[in-house]
């Protein structure tokens, strides 16, 4: 018996459903218009008949109908359901009972017997460790259940077994994220062992995902590891806490937005409940070096944000990974038309610490929350002697560069003004160096999601790599030594690491046999459709020169970037060990800082 949601897209054609919101014209097998979702002038929009799916190539956006419905409607998926039931004529079974075959039905309800699991877990003989942690950091009992915390043993596969035995299947656990393939042999293992996890839920509180933070202060493994990307997880459009943060969003007019699980914990708990945090909740991780994996911020999650308010405080760590989060915020934000300030922490170095060393001055501290020009001003100033010419030249190239991102002309000209006071330089001057003000018009214009998301480059460059390999493999594979997974973004970075894997074995990579490989995770499955609808869009016209040419632009342009974004990680870190006064660390960082110096002249030869 079919179910409801195949009834449905049996009955619809994805062009026809679409086309009633979007002008689409054919184009070849396809059809395209201008995109819904991001602003644009030319089309990028393409909905593709025979896969039922569609894609925008401008902002990455794509799925099949009821995606579309939910983002275009701004629905979750049950209204989605119903407004294409009602389209299609199809009577939905009422009960859409457990055991129903609806897909992602199934993983939440996965996700949340885990949750329950884990829990549980916590409250046994083996969560001593965690709950010595939890102690040790003065989270209490109230918080340990209102933020469902919970601990993953440290066996193989405790968890894939509890869920076993629940009904639910192997491809399902591992499409949920919480189980991976074994590399050797059948079976899966368990994704988080021995450690404390942060369950993430949706807006809907709905559990989508994990963060799991190690117990073992010696660990080898990344402190904090995080869910991947599934199909009921779109790190873009989840932040942690916002369940249970958006009616305090609401009220007080504003969000107070932070990098941690652990920094909305503590808060929390001061009483200050209008609170999220970006971290495990972003696609791409920036560093080694930043504390929890990638603390970035997505334009999908700051417009997420603007449903609930129209200002958000941005309150990072003090370190300078904590800074250039703060400053790409501040461009997304700006972008999404949002007011920004920054809260300045005078104590501790994350708010987690700030709320446990002094709260009053941190609760304080974010109601003083200062506007984005203000803080400019105020770091510069604290950083900089602008009694020398030296300085004075610092701090007017860095506060020139703020101001020019302030959307309010007026605001600019106050600032200006100030900052010729200050400095005790002419206006005229300073008003001749401001960079380009269309500049700043275009990042204040919603439509500027690209270049105000750092990565959006990269993720182009992978996805493109990633699509020539599709469609020009035979040639290209034994061309990609050299090139690390890493220097890819996720989550293109698994696939060509599991293609790279195939083609090492076998001397040739079928992306179909991959997807089975990788137990149709639809993530994986949903990538290599689309950009292999990418390679037939834009490829299709190519010679073979004109393929290596592009070819070997892309590959060229993912191993400079990475070198360069690695040089500057270790630059940073060499400013902080000096400042920091430890030797030993900045021998170390000066010598991969040299190795890699080396590696980038030589690309760039
Ligand atoms: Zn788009």
């Amino acid at each position: 018996m079919p179910n409801d949601v195949d009834q449905i897209k049996s009955r619809l054609d994805v062009v026809d459903v679409i086309g009633e919101y979007v002008s689409l014209k054919q184009s070849g097998q396809n059809w395209k218009g201008l995109c819904p979702f991001h602003g644009e002038k030319t089309p990028s929009f393409m909905v593709h008949r025979e896969k039922q799916i569609w894609h925008c190539f401008g902002c990455g956006l794509g799925g099949d109908i009821f995606e579309f419905i939910e983002k275009f409607e701004n629905v979750d998926f049950p209204e989605a359901l119903e407004i294409l039931a009602r389209k299609a004529g199809v009577e939905l079974s009422r009960e859409v009972q457990p055991g129903a075959s609806n897909k992602r039905t199934r993983l939440f309800q996965l996700l949340s017997e885990a949750v329950n699991f884990y829990q549980e877990q916590l409250k046994s003989d083996p969560g001593s460790s965690a709950r010595q942690y939890l102690a040790s950091r003065g989270v209490t009992a109230e918080s340990i259940s209102s933020f469902a915390l919970g601990y993953a043993p440290a066996e193989r596969d405790k968890l894939a077994n509890y869920l076993r035995n629940k009904g639910f299947s192997l491809e399902e656990l591992i499409a949920a994220g919480v189980a991976l393939k074994s590399e050797r042999g059948p079976g899966i293992y368990d994704r988080f062992r021995d450690r404390l996890l942060f369950p993430i839920f949706d807006v809907q509180d709905r559990a989508v995902g994990f963060g799991g933070r190690t117990l073992d202060p010696n660990a080898k493994e990344a402190k904090y590891i995080n869910s991947p990307q599934t199909a009921i997880y779109n790190k873009s459009f989840v932040l942690y806490n916002l369940n249970q943060a958006k009616s305090f969003i609401k009220d007080s007019g504003y969000a107070v937005v932070v990098e941690g699980y652990m920094d909305v914990i503590s808060s929390w708990q001061a009483g200050i409940k209008n609170i999220v945090a970006v971290s495990g909740t972003a696609l791409v991780s920036e560093t080694n070096y930043s504390k929890e994996e990638g603390s970035g911020f997505k334009y999908e999650q700051v417009k997420l944000l603007k449903r609930y308010c129209n200002e958000i405080r941005l309150c990072f760590d003090a370190d300078l990974a904590g800074q250039s989060a703060s400053e790409r915020g501040i461009d997304l934000a700006l972008a999404a038309e949002l007011e920004v300030k920054i809260v300045a922490l005078s104590q501790g170095k994350d708010p987690d610490e700030a709320a446990r060393m002094n709260l009053v001055k941190f609760k304080q501290e974010i109601e003083q929350a200062l506007p984005i020009g203000e803080y400019a001003f105020k770091s510069v100033f604290k950083k900089v002697d602008v009694k020398t010419r030296e300085g004075k030249k610092q701090a007017a190239k860095f506060l020139l560069a703020a101001i020019a991102k302030l959307p309010d002309p007026v605001e600019r000209d106050f600032y200006i003004k100030r900052l010729a006071r200050d400095l005790d330089v002419e206006e005229k001057s300073l008003r001749e160096s401001l960079p380009n003000p269309r500049m700043s018009n275009q990042i204040s214009a919603p439509v500027a999601t690209p270049q105000a998301s750092r990565p959006s480059r990269e993720q182009m460059l992978s996805e493109r790599l990633i699509a020539l390999l599709i469609k020009f493999g035979k040639e290209f594979w034994p061309q990609t030594t050299g090139l690390e997974p890493a220097m890819l973004t996720e989550p293109e970075a698994e696939l060509y690491r599991q293609a790279h894997l195939q083609y090492t074995e076998s001397q040739r990579v079928d992306f179909e046999e991959l997807k089975r490989e990788l137990n149709y995770e639809p993530t994986y499955n949903r990538l290599i459709d689309i950009l292999g609808l990418q390679a037939e869009h834009e490829f299709a016209e190519f010679t073979a020169a004109e393929a290596t040419k592009e070819f070997n632009q892309v590959n060229r342009e993912l191993k400079l970037n990475y070198l360069k974004r690695q040089l500057k990680l270790l630059s940073d870190a060499i400013s902080q060990a000096e400042r920091a006064q430890q030797p030993g660390e900045l021998e170390e960082l000066s010598l991969r800082y040299r190795e890699v110096a080396d590696q980038l002249a030589q690309l760039q030869r």
